[in-house]
């Protein structure tokens, strides 16, 4: 259980969902992980206690992904504290349904600026720290991005892009020895599609039926595919889109 020893990860979001559980799973396979998180440090400090009382490494640092001094901050901290950076995780992210009629600039903005441009801004540090080495880039996209459904066009839309921001980077790092990739997970049990209301309604009944394996995902069926693609069992595969879904086709 060493995939990732002594790697360093920062994983956006970590204070809950799938962003907590990609950073335990990593430290159960290493890795010294930063766990950021935006206003939950209750959530966050619970995720640094769950690693450090399992035997490791872990620091909660609070940021704000869209806002750039706050990453700056955030990045300035990983490097006062680990010297280094191998693995970037970009798991911070919202998702509002709303009807096209409900879209303001408000609400397209806040999904972008947190899906896109914060994802954007920690890559940008992220490239400071990575040694001449190399790096690791997951971006945690969503099936929605291959499989836009009703009301989600804007969350969509900020997948999308963060998928074409993964090609595009795979490209413009070619030479670095820099991996980026994406996972699409499916419908994902987590605190935040509890607090949509998701989990439970008709919603989640019909993509459970449209998944072979039959069920809704949990958080670590996302960790464990971050694992693969953070660790060298993963060295060939770059700016590639990976569903974890189960499977789920067209709705
Ligand atoms: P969640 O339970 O709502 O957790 C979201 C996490 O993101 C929290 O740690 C939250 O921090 C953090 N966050 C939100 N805004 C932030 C910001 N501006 N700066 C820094 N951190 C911020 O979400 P989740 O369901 O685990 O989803 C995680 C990711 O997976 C998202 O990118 C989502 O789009 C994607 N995804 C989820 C599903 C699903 O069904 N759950 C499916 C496909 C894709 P605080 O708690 O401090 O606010």
């Amino acid at each position: 259980m060493s995939k990732l020893k002594n790697k360093v990860a920062v994983v956006t979001g970590a204070s809950k969902g799938i962003g907590a559980s990609i950073a335990k799973y990593f430290a159960t396979e290493g890795a010294k992980v930063v766990v950021n998180y935006a206003s939950s440090k209750e959530g966050a400090d619970k995720v640094v206690k769950a690693i450090t009382d399992n035997g490791g490494t872990a620091i909660a640092i609070q940021a704000d992904v869209s806002i750039q001094a706050d990453v700056i901050r955030l990045f300035n901290e990983v490097k006062n504290t680990f010297g280094t950076l191998d693995i970037l995780v970009n798991n911070a992210g919202i998702y509002n349904y709303e009807p096209i009629e409900q879209i303001s600039a408000e609400t397209f903005h806040q999904q972008f600026n947190i899906n896109v441009l914060g994802s954007l801004f920690t890559i940008q540090e992220s490239l400071k720290l990575f040694s001449e080495k190399g790096g690791n880039i997951i971006n945690i996209s969503s099936g929605a991005s291959n499989t836009p459904l009703p009301t989600g066009s804007v969350y969509s839309a900020t997948k999308a892009a963060l998928d074409a921001i993964t090609i595009a980077l795979s490209k413009e790092f070619a030479g670095r020895n820099i991996r980026i990739n994406s996972i699409l997970p499916g419908i994902v049990e987590t605190e935040g599609s509890h607090s949509t209301g998701f989990i439970g309604s008709e919603f989640e009944a019909k993509l459970v039926a449209n998944t072979p394996l039959g069920r809704t995902g949990q958080p670590e069926d996302i960790a464990k595919a971050a694992i693969f693609l953070a660790s060298d069992d993963a060295a060939w595969i770059n700016g590639e889109k990976i569903s974890v879904s189960g499977g789920i086709y067209g709705l």
